[in-house]
């Protein structure tokens, strides 16, 4: 089907356009029935705008439920037939993209394991050479946008014109409240980086389990994702992989209902001028802290001088974590919490480190 040079013509589905874009369905295409009655469920929601089915599952362990292979396409298609929703698959290799594609699947995502290594991603993005399919492209495993971004630029590279993004999380080590830490300034930051670009959340892979799906999601559509994959079974329970997040059809419509869905903008020019106000003094507190923070460097500049001249070390941890208890405690009574006061101490620290140094060096 795919000739060389050429660009095999297929239709991008309509919803790729529609915004929030609604993506749901199994984890797995564990049989038949189930594909089909989830999508039929799904549909009767009128909520959904695409089906997902893994048909090949990455899996951490050997002997884990690997997905039902190849075999497992006729189903999402069948699904499509009859509920006319247009279909996602996953795909890792060369030979997953011409099966998919040869089954009339809509739009092809590239999974967190895949993203990872640019041998696959480059042998995904060989094989789309000259087919006009939509890709979405899910984060690395690891925290690394150069990673992301590298993803993009191969399957951009070969030809593909329609690319979006989906942030599942990022792995880490030991227990934590998610199965993926959201890490939302990543997320943010790749946004930034691909203006234009789809941003889609995926909270079932990032939680890990259905009780806190709906803050996630309504984290993402507070930050203006453009749509959300969520991962749904007409059995959660007794789906073959990832049970815990999986939710019914109809629990992910009632969800869905409860999101307070926000938009970037209004048009009311009440709303426009109360903000153009909150944001001058916005502008004018980020100011004044700027000129607090140089007059604190000029400070650490003098201490320098004094170290420099007595052959004292630059660090000096007692006197640090001083300074961070104090501050934690105080932040603690204004309301700012232990998290943003560490990081905001360490950027100070380091910025106030250099300066010393320069003095030290000079
Ligand atoms: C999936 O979508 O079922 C999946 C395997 O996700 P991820 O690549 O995010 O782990
Ligand atoms: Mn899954």
């Amino acid at each position: 089907m795919q000739v060389s040079g050429q660009t095999t013509q297929r239709a991008i589905p309509a919803a790729w356009n529609k915004r929030p874009l609604i993506i749901s369905g199994p984890c797995s295409a564990e049989t038949e029935e189930q594909v089909v009655q989830t999508a039929q469920r799904l549909a009767a929601t009128g909520k959904i705008d695409m089906l997902r089915a893994g048909i090949w599952k990455p899996r951490t362990k050997p002997g884990m439920f690997e997905g039902v292979g190849a075999k497992g396409l006729p189903r999402p298609q069948q699904a499509k037939k009859l509920t006319g929703l247009p279909t996602t698959v996953e795909v890792a290799t060369g030979k997953q993209v011409q099966d998919a594609l040869t089954f009339d699947v809509d739009v092809l995502w590239i999974g967190a394991r895949t993203t990872v290594n640019p041998f696959s991603v480059q042998e995904v993005a060989d094989a789309l050479r000259g087919v006009e399919v939509p890709v979405l492209i899910k984060n690395p495993i690891n925290p690394d946008l150069e990673l992301w971004g590298g993803a993009v630029e191969r399957v951009a590279r070969a030809g593909v014109k329609n690319i979006g993004l989906i942030h599942r999380g990022f792995s880490s080590y030991g227990n934590t409240e998610y199965r993926n830490a959201p890490m939302w300034h990543l997320a943010i930051d790749m946004k930034l980086r691909h203006p234009g670009m789809m941003m889609i959340n995926d909270p079932s892979h990032i939680c890990g389990r259905r009780d806190i799906l709906l803050e996630v999601m309504q984290r993402a559509i507070d930050l203006d994702y453009e749509g959300l994959m969520i991962e749904s079974h007409v059995d959660p329970d007794h789906a073959w992989s990832d049970a815990k997040q999986q939710v019914t059809p109809e629990r992910l419509s009632e969800m869905l209902d409860t999101i307070i869905w926000r938009k970037e903008d209004v048009s009311s020019d009440e709303y426009h001028a109360a903000l153009e106000k909150l944001r001058q003094q916005i502008n004018q507190l980020d100011d004044e802290l700027m000129q607090i923070l140089s007059q604190r460097m000029k400070v650490a500049e003098q201490i320098g001088n004094y170290k420099r001249s007595n052959n004292i070390t630059i660090l000096q941890t007692n006197r640090w974590n001083e300074i961070i208890e104090r501050a934690i405690a105080k932040g603690d009574k204004l309301g700012l919490s232990r998290e943003f006061i560490t990081h905001y101490l360490d950027a100070v620290h380091m910025e106030s480190i250099n300066h010393q140094k320069k003095i030290m060096d000079s």
